[in-house]
């Protein structure tokens, strides 16, 4: 096998327990894992060098949160409530009437082009989720088509209630489609899928709802996600919590009791900023959740309607600038917040061993993300 060694390294942020950052470093890579990691006048020969160019080096972001299986375009929804228009959940709809008009070469194309852009802005692990489909055929081939480009599928069915189940041209409630999600749905998608995810939330799912679809989930050996607290205070987070979920997302409403709760789990809480900037909803105060000590990450939420970035470096700025991280909680949230929200080990750190999926910064800190917002500073990146 070909080893390689990063030289010149200002910085380098491994999240080792013991010493999460060190200067002037060089770290080792051998068949795709961290092999070595010291400083730099000490490194190993190997077989190939990289010159950091004395740049930073941080893990690979692990984007816990991304629709991506879709298709259409919702700008006009944007520019409206810029202009003053609260978002609903509803908007969800004209996307599912896109997604299903789509050819699989369509929506396929469409996720492979924002993976490349996620990965091209150093997101090296990427959840995709499905949901704009909401049929058994639509949301099937979304996990399907989503498993060729990532291992973290996860199915969204229950995303929001489709249109002919509200206007009675499959059947006349939302019962009838609870039914066919934890059914035939369910049945269909599982073996495409690691994880179940529900929008536990006004005009989505209730939290009874939310609790069937989980549960039939759980038994399918699929692990659970909430989107819940986008829009208000919900007991979604206490659900999350009490089955075990990996995540709960949004959180742009917690209560304190949420807080509590989630600090005495293993529930990561992810808080997704692009959400906030782009429906002009109040940004939530991380400290609340980081001073009780809950584990918390930082994704995208890329999708059509609320949060079209594609883009880590964005989120970290504004969750720097606006949700009260410091630069250092705000990397560690995006890299090991969001494998501990996917339950990944190998990824979201440079400890020995760990997956080689790394990024070389044109700047000497990570503090640039924020201090120099929408600049370009990713010169490489690399993944096992
Ligand atoms: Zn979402």
């Amino acid at each position: 096998m070909t080893t390689t060694v990063i030289e010149n390294i200002a910085l380098l942020v491994t999240h080792d327990d013991e010493r999460p950052e060190r200067t002037d470093a060089a770290l080792v890579i051998d068949d795709g894992r961290v092999a070595w990691v010291g400083d730099a006048r000490d490194a190993p020969a190997a077989d190939l060098s990289l010159d950091a160019g004395g740049g930073c080096v941080i893990p690979g972001f692990v984007d816990s949160h991304a629709h991506l299986m879709f298709a259409g375009d919702r700008a006009d929804e944007f520019e409206a409530r810029m202009a003053g228009r609260t978002y609903e959940a509803g908007g969800i709809r004209r996307t599912v009437a896109a997604t299903r008009a789509a050819t699989d070469e369509q929506l396929l194309a469409n996720a492979a082009r924002l993976m490349s852009e996620l990965r091209s802005q150093g997101s090296t692990t990427v959840e995709i989720k499905s949901g704009y489909g909401l049929s058994v055929a639509d949301e099937e081939r979304s996990v399907r088509l989503a498993a060729t480009l990532t291992p973290e599928v996860t199915f969204l069915g229950a995303h929001v209630v489709p249109a002919e189940f509200l206007n009675g041209t499959v059947a006349d409630d939302r019962d009838a489609y609870v039914d066919l999600v934890v059914g035939e749905m369910l049945d269909a998608c599982a073996p495409h899928a690691r994880w179940i995810d529900v929008f536990c939330e006004t005009g989505a799912f209730t939290v009874e709802e939310s609790r069937r679809i989980l549960e039939a989930g759980i038994a399918k050996g699929l692990g659970a996600r909430v989107h819940a607290a986008q829009l208000g205070e919900s007991d979604g987070v206490r659900l999350a919590v009490e089955l075990g979920a990996a995540s709960v997302d949004h959180g742009t409403f917690l209560t304190d009791r949420d807080i509590e709760v989630l600090a005495g789990s293993n529930t990561v809480a992810t808080l997704l900023p692009g959400v906030e900037f782009s429906t002009r909803q109040p940004y939530p105060d991380v400290r609340r959740l980081l001073d009780a000590g809950a584990t918390v990450a930082l994704a995208t939420d890329c999708n059509p309607g609320s949060s079209f970035t594609t883009s880590m470096p964005f989120c970290l700025a504004v969750a720097v600038r606006d949700m009260g991280f410091t630069p250092a909680e705000a990397l560690r949230a995006a890299t090991l917040g969001g494998a501990a929200a996917l339950r990944r080990e190998d990824v979201g750190h440079l400890r020995l061993g760990a997956r080689a999926d790394l990024l070389v910064l044109d700047a000497p800190t990570y503090v640039h993300f924020a201090y120099r917002p929408g600049v370009p500073i990713i010169r490489d990146v690399l993944s096992a």
